[in-house]
């Protein structure tokens, strides 16, 4: 039988599952909120052009307004000045939007402290117990982040000092970009980086070392504990937005019944 008729029966069958890890985009999906004087995304919403009335009787349809940014979103390299000369969103090949993931699960880590920094010994330690990282595959983060996606405050989790969300060193996040084989990194927080990564040096080191390696982010992630630690595959396919930094995106992960965690 043919791979892909394989693949359909499958999915069909139940024997290779679909499972959505993309947030739900609308008025309430949280955004980014950076302070002055830096610019900021507007969040999501709808204009209505018509609906079933004297501005279309048949038919109902909306302008969107949304960032680049906006929600579950893919990050591509131009999106960071390490990456200026690097790929638009337009320009990711396609055969790097189906890729294999693993999860590495922090969530514990995370609950017991929102600034928590994974480490390169984590990732090591971790591929001592579950093999190499994927070649030009996702490392999805796990973090437990994703039950705070319905509420702004709670998601950005900022205080006078600013956000606390768990994210990765600066020295990790140099090693995941110039050592590790991945092609991009993907996390349950409003962005690739902690919420203290201004403060770091470089500031936001996963968007400097990983966009400035050619690499790829992907954010907002939800369901990630629904995935295995290894075996899954990702199609994330972003908008081919001409010239652009980033794109809404939704992200579907393909699952082998049995391949449970
Ligand atoms: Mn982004």
């Amino acid at each position: 039988m043919s791979v892909l008729r394989s693949l359909l029966e499958a999915i069909g069958g139940g024997t290779v599952e679909v499972i959505d890890l993309t947030a739900p985009l609308s008025p309430e999906t949280p955004v980014l909120q950076l302070p002055e004087p830096f610019g900021n995304t507007i969040p999501f919403s709808l204009s209505e052009i018509s609906r079933y009335d004297d501005r279309g009787p048949a038919w109902y349809w909306n302008d969107i307004h949304t960032g680049e940014h906006t929600g579950t979103h893919f990050d591509a390299p131009i999106h960071w000045v390490t990456g200026k000369d690097g790929e638009d969103v337009s320009q990711v090949p396609v055969t790097r939007l189906i890729a294999p993931a693993v999860v590495l699960d922090f969530s514990a880590e995370a609950a017991a402290d929102p600034d928590f920094l994974l480490q390169i010994e984590h990732v090591t330690n971790w591929e001592q117990e579950h093999g190499p990282l994927p070649e030009a595959g996702w490392l999805l983060y796990r973090t437990g982040w994703d039950v705070r996606s319905g509420d702004q405050a709670r998601f950005l989790n900022a205080d006078e000092n600013g956000p606390h969300t768990p994210g990765i060193s600066a020295e990790c996040a140099r090693w995941l970009a110039e050592r590790s084989p991945i092609g991009g990194l993907g996390v349950e927080t409003v962005g690739t980086d902690a919420g203290a990564a201004h403060s770091f040096d470089p500031a936001f080191p996963c968007h400097s070392f990983l966009l400035g390696a050619g690499k790829y982010g992907l954010t907002q992630l939800r369901n990630l504990d629904r995935l295995p630690v290894t075996g899954s595959v990702i199609v994330a396919p972003p908008l081919p937005i001409v010239g652009g930094s980033g794109s809404p995106v939704r992200v579907l992960a393909l699952v082998e019944s049995g391949a449970g965690r």
